[in-house]
């Protein structure tokens, strides 16, 4: 199927995609990698009127050392996060899950940015960001802010940006104990669960994604963990997860899942 007729647009700035999205408004959709939103307008889906092409803007993309963190911009392709010195040295779980996403073809448009304005329930790195716990920045017609991780997933497909703002940087902490693991049927595929671990001292943020309509923080495996404890907090990952059915796994196996993903994430995070 080939999509419906649309308007395209590509700015070389974010002010003036910022514009263009004001002025198109609800009928306008950001263009970025286009590996999630073109399948979705071939199959009709979507049918924008207009698509706002990010690709122009230089600015977007690239990954920053900015002291306690790192800064990566929206347009920054997986390829890019997965092979980034900076992140394998100082947040390896970042860097980890972007070469786990898809194929090759995939990481090599893909974007960090598209991947979270997106939320698909069963993407790596929703998760990952939960579990580290920092924040993206986007810039729309009422100025810029910053939404904490915890605050941007609201539902399946669904996050708190405005249909008139643009991500435009991810910010994510120098935690060296970290780690994501995912199980998939096949090599290269999409989870059917990932459980993203971070250890900061004795404390441990853990991120489940694939058991829900966004990533869920397996709080109880988090205060067992207790400094050390990744056999206790595996035992409690899965508890209270309400996880769907479907053809890749039923919901008492995505349970399963989700406790022996969290001990191992965990046991690879402290040996970091
Ligand atoms: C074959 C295949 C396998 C895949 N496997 C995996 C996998 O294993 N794990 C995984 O996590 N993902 C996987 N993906 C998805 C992949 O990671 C996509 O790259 C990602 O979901 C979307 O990023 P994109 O840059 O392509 O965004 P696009 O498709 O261009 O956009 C996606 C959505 O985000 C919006 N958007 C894009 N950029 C911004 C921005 N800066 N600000 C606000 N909104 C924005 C768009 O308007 C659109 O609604 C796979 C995709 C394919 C096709």
């Amino acid at each position: 199927m080939i999509p419906t007729e649309f308007e395209y647009e590509r700015p070389s700035s974010v002010a003036d995609a910022v514009g263009l999205l004001s002025r198109h408004g609800e009928g306008a959709k950001l263009l970025a990698g286009g590996h999630s939103l073109i399948p979705l307008m071939k199959l009709r889906l979507a049918a924008p009127e207009t698509l706002i092409d990010l690709s122009g803007i230089a600015d977007l993309a690239g990954i920053r050392d900015d002291g306690e963190s790192i800064a990566i911009g929206a347009l920054t392709t997986h390829r890019a996060v997965a092979e980034s010195d900076l992140l394998a040295r100082d947040c390896p779980i970042l860097a980890e899950a972007a070469a786990g996403v898809g194929d090759m073809q995939v990481r090599n448009r893909g974007t960090i940015g598209g991947s979270i304005a997106h939320a698909d329930p069963h993407a790596d790195l929703p998760a990952v960001l939960v579990a580290l716990g920092r924040e993206v920045e986007v810039e729309g017609s009422c100025g810029r802010r910053t939404i904490a991780a915890e605050e941007l997933f609201l539902d399946y497909l669904t996050t708190s940006i405005s249909a008139d703002e643009i991500l435009t940087e991810v910010r994510v902490p120098k935690l060296r104990q970290s780690a994501y693991v995912k199980f998939n049927r096949r090599l290269q595929d999409w989870a059917v669960v990932g459980v993203a671990a971070a250890i900061d001292g004795s404390q441990a943020r853990i991120a489940i994604t694939g058991v829900g309509a966004r990533p869920v923080r397996a709080i109880a495996a988090e205060q067992a963990w207790n400094g050390s404890n990744a056999q206790q907090a595996a035992l409690l990952a899965g508890s209270g997860l309400t996880p769907p059915s479907d053809t890749a796994a039923t919901a008492e196996y995505r349970v399963h899942l989700a406790n022996v993903l969290t001990r191992r994430a965990l046991e690879t995070a402290a040996a970091r």
